[in-house]
């Protein structure tokens, strides 16, 4: 390598400080801008980088059976500096990586700080990075400090941040019963590129609607932190326990209403009310259940959402949530390596990229260092393939919504955590030794089991393909 290439990092948090470690590791100079100390964030309590601000677990740890295990396990292949800290630090948790968070904190910032090829600026960035910086990954996180979030929402327009995160469940499409549910649009309206018969439609008698809308009034919910509770809601945004709070007929004239669609196997009985899941990712093996954003606690969504017909074995990708988030609508706005379309110097990261999670923060902090690095670099970095965990959390962010809205089925871009619903489907399911077929826990772990299979060989192959990379490693 001839040339060293400088490189600037906003935000140390996650994905700030992975991205600037992998510059570093490759020889390039990484600045890092943190504004901790010098102002706070309403979630942060220390002035560390990679600060875990709630809990201390980094997820199951099964890199066989479990999507963010693999993403583990891909990530400490590709040298990831939160995973080293993660493991130095660890604390006993099952199956699931936990760490001692300030031992982690201390263990990436003193190892950051003690880089050649790194320097740590404590201060806040108020506006866009100059364009004197030249390449630049911005990754300040949810809580992104407010003038630079106005800076971004200013140059990607004004829908594009969204400052209340309303997440609704999204559910594995294999596991709703369509002996119960059908698949109608309402009134059959295909829509610009639609079939006429996009969602998956689950009937409620009037039974099973009062025993449900009563199950949501009782249910258990989270409490909002003391600084949510002054954010609004958007509009169109009420969980479905205060609209049901609101009266017993209210989700069934919203979200709920049964208007326009028949149920083939029952035609001659209307539903008392009806639940709608929309199409979620290009792949179609996601479906999201609409307008149910929720602030019902995560057993209680999983237990009260089960009653619901067709829902009862529902395995779920994702439960709903309400809490403060700064995120941009990506798959509209950055390209496949991260770069903001409008303005290709600066490049996104972490959770402002919309996926959700530490472990998927990180990551994508890892891949935005790597693109950069690629880019100074003046070589190509061969995309990641869709059937790994980090090129499934990279395609959700820049292309699996954008491909499902061509489909006819508009939706918001939501963040999520990475699961095997973001991997495109086995060509064949695999068999046991006995050639049988397989039902049950047993078919779902053999299924795991080869998804992550083939996501080792893919991205051994990927590996070997980044020659200069991989050599100078
Ligand atoms: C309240 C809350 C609780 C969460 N709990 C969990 C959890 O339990 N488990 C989980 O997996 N995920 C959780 N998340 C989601 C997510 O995983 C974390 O927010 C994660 O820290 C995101 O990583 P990041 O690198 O994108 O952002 P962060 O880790 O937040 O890093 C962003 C950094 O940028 C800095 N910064 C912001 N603006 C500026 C600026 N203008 N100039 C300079 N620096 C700036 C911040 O100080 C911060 O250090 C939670 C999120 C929130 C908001």
């Amino acid at each position: 390598m001839t040339e060293v290439h400088t490189i600037h990092v906003v935000g140390g948090g996650l994905a700030g400080s992975e991205a600037a470690w992998q510059i570093a590791e490759s020889g390039h100079r990484a600045v890092i801008h943190e504004m901790r100390p010098l102002r706070p964030t309403e979630a942060h309590r220390t002035e560390g980088l990679a600060e875990l601000v709630c809990s201390n677990s980094f997820r199951s740890d099964d890199p066989n059976g479990n999507a963010v295990g693999l993403l583990h396990q891909e990530m400490r292949s590709l040298s990831s500096l939160i995973m080293r800290a993660g493991d130095a630090h660890q604390v006993p948790a099952g199956g699931a990586l936990a760490v001692d968070r300030d031992g982690f904190s201390a263990a990436v910032t003193a190892a950051l700080e003690a880089h050649p090829n790194v320097e740590i600026r404590r201060e806040a960035v108020d506006d866009l990075p100059p364009e004197s910086w030249g390449s630049t990954i911005v990754a300040t996180g949810p809580l992104t400090d407010p003038g630079l979030a106005e800076a971004i929402r200013a140059l990607t327009g004004a829908e594009s941040l969204a400052f209340f995160d309303a997440i609704a469940p999204i559910v594995h499409r294999d596991s709703i019963d369509m002996g119960k549910a059908w698949f109608q649009s309402r009134y059959d309206k295909a829509g610009p590129g639609g079939t006429g018969a996009d969602y998956i439609n689950c009937p409620l008698d009037r039974e099973q609607y009062d025993a449900f809308i009563a199950a949501l009034i009782a249910g258990e919910k989270t409490s909002f932190k003391e600084w949510e509770a002054s954010t609004p809601y958007f509009d169109g945004c009420l969980p479905i326990e205060v609209m049901a709070e609101r009266g017993p007929e209210t989700l069934r004239h919203g979200p709920m209403k049964p208007v326009g669609l028949t149920n083939p196997h029952n035609p001659t009985v209307k539903a008392c009310a009806i639940v709608q899941l929309r199409q979620d990712n290009a792949l179609g093996t996601l479906y999201n259940m609409v307008g149910f954003q929720t602030k019902l606690r995560h057993a209680e969504q999983v237990r009260i959402f089960r009653t619901i017909p067709g829902l009862e074995n529902a395995d779920f990708a994702r439960l709903g949530g309400l809490h403060r988030n700064t995120y941009l609508d990506s798959p509209r706005l950055l390209d496949a390596t991260l770069r903001l379309k409008a303005r290709p110097s600066l490049r996104f990261a972490g959770q402002i990229t919309g996926c959700e999670g530490y472990v998927e923060s990180a990551a994508i902090g890892l891949m935005a260092g790597r693109f950069a690095v690629a880019e100074a670099e003046g070589r190509a970095l061969a995309p990641l393939p869709q059937t790994t965990a980090l090129g499934a959390l990279i395609a959700h962010i820049t292309g699996g919504h954008v491909a499902a809205e061509d489909a006819g089925a508009p939706r918001s871009f939501q963040p999520m955590n990475v699961n095997f619903g973001l991997f495109p489907p086995l060509e064949r399911m695999p068999r046991n030794e006995t050639g049988r077929r397989l039902r049950g826990p047993e078919k779902a772990a053999l299924k795991k089991r080869a998804l992550t299979d083939r996501a080792r060989a893919d991205l051994a192959a990927w590996i070997a393909g980044d020659a200069p990379r991989a050599a100078a490693e």
